[in-house]
């Protein structure tokens, strides 16, 4: 089996603490993908001083020359594609039309970042004065730690990186534990686009490592993705320490279905978001909101449809769904379960380790929805992540939209109606940080801002213009004459 590196002050290097833990394909345990790094603060000590380093070439090359750099790494993404996307998704388990998807939003990351190289905008103002020049204008912070969850592989760091690169921080990079492979080729990648070797920095291990960026004194800047209960330590961290910090965390998104909507759009939505990624999507669909006048026919529809889903390996053609990313996911949503049994709602399809047909050989779930879930239950309100659907039965709109707000998260929701007037109105008043009419509650375009609003983040967003504001600091000048 392969054993791969930590990629420090620009080598390949084995971590100080000599223990590696093994990579595997989740649909299939005995697939080895080889050995990673499980580094200590050691290791996180001597990435933040080689990136100290790194900060000071790249500081001062042109913003322009440094988008280039990024429109090579996307030019290379394309070439590619399909060995990132295969790799992928033997590591995570999503199937291939997904993770075509996550590579693709990584090139379209990379391409509008390399253009926003020529586009860090300050401003020049009329002074109150006489004979006073007034301006502002966009520097570069430091030393950024990144930190990633397992489910976008490629598609987050790039989200995160393409921009802190192009306003010219350099980066420590730590990918979730279980998804190193993807992050190995993608530094890869950077550094054969032309990246200078010391601006990137590659530690992998399991929360110890984030912990350690985190807390370092030499890391100015914070961006993670994660759960909202990890989110949260990392909030008190950066907050004792007066670091910049971005956090985009969990979700309980809704899908809303009036009796006005078409049901085959709805139906289509509600499977792709509720069981696309295996439920493990920041944005998937959890709760499924339906109106009195079409509840029973809809429901019968989608128990119908979902029971057809097929399971299996995601690089196996037919596959819809695959496996959840560990045994500890099996566990966790077979407590969803039991939580949702006692709660009193009713199971009407899955609710079991999937098995049979090569699937025990990986961690596969069955698609599991239930029905007459209570609003304000423990199945309604918290985040499973894996495939399970809560079906809410509400009377009118008012209700559902109340229903929609009544969680702490708020990172997506989706209305599918007729009506126009409803269709603003939800995008005005459902408290989340985007809202889709007549589409599921997944999918984000690299050049639009996406995040969450209250227990999904804390007020910065990802992608779109928004996100160079928080990679990079504005500074005023003044200048007499
Ligand atoms: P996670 O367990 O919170 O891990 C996220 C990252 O944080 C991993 O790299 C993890 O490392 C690291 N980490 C763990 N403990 C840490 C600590 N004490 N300090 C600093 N870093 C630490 O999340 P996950 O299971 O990978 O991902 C699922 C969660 O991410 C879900 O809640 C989902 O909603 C959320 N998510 C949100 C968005 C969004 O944009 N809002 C997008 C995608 C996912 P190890 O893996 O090595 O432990």
């Amino acid at each position: 089996m392969k054993t791969f590196h930590n990629y420090i002050a620009g080598a390949w290097v084995e971590p100080s603490t000599g223990k590696y833990q093994d990579n595997v394909n989740p649909a299939d345990t005995t697939d080895h993908i080889g050995k990673f790094p499980l580094s200590g603060a050691a290791d996180v000590q001597r990435a933040v001083e080689s990136a100290a380093r790194g900060f000071e070439l790249w500081k001062r090359t042109p913003a322009p020359a440094r988008g280039d750099v990024l429109r090579r790494v996307g030019e290379i993404m394309i070439a590619r594609k399909e060995e990132l996307a295969d790799l992928m998704t033997r590591e995570m388990g999503k199937p291939l039309a997904e993770t075509r998807g996550d590579v693709q939003e990584g090139i379209d990351t990379a391409f509008y970042a390399a253009t926003e190289g020529r586009r860090l905008f300050g401003h020049t103002v009329p002074s109150e004065l006489r004979n006073k020049w007034a301006m502002s204008m966009r520097r570069p912070i430091g030393v950024a730690g990144i930190i990633t969850p397992f489910n976008f592989p490629l598609a987050i760091p790039t989200w995160k990186i393409f921009p802190a690169l192009v306003c010219g921080n350099a980066v420590v990079f730590k990918p979730a534990e279980d998804v190193p492979h993807t992050g190995h080729v993608f530094v890869e990648i950077l550094l054969e686009a032309g990246l200078p070797p010391e601006v990137i920095q590659l530690v992998h291990g399991d929360g110890e490592v984030g912990k350690a960026i985190v807390e370092h004194p030499g890391v100015a800047l914070v961006s993670f993705t994660g759960s909202t209960e990890t989110g949260s330590k990392v909030g008190e961290t950066c907050g004792r320490l007066h670091k910049r910090l971005s956090l985009e965390m969990g979700g309980k998104n809704a899908q809303i279905v009036l009796d006005d909507a078409k049901l085959d759009l709805a139906l289509d939505g509600v499977l792709w978001g509720a069981f696309g990624t295996t439920g493990q999507r920041c944005t998937a669909t959890s709760r499924l909101i339906l109106q009195d006048g079409i509840h029973d026919k809809f429901l019968a529809m989608l128990v119908d449809r979902a029971k057809k889903l097929k399971l299996g390996d995601g690089r196996k053609a037919g596959t819809d769904v695959g496996p959840v990313i560990h045994a500890e996911s099996i566990s966790k949503i077979e407590r969803y379960v039991e939580i949702g049994l006692e709660e009193k709602a009713e199971l009407v399809l899955g609710g079991r380790r999937a098995t049979g047909a090569g699937l025990d050989k990986g961690f596969f779930f069955e698609p599991t929805i239930f029905a007459a879930v209570r609003s304000g239950s423990r199945l309604e309100q918290e985040e499973i992540f894996g495939p399970v659907l809560s079906v809410i039965r509400v009377k009118d709109a008012d209700e559902a939209f109340r229903i929609n707000n009544g969680v702490k998260y708020g990172l997506s929701s989706s209305l599918y109606t007729q009506d126009v007037n409803l269709a603003f109105r939800a995008i005005n008043e459902l408290d989340n940080g985007i809202t889709y009419i007549n589409a599921p509650t997944i999918g984000a375009e690299a050049h639009l801002p996406f995040g969450g609003v209250k227990a999904t983040g804390n007020g910065h967003r990802e992608g779109g213009w928004e996100v160079y504001e928080f990679y990079s600091e504005t500074k005023v000048g003044y200048v007499d004459y």
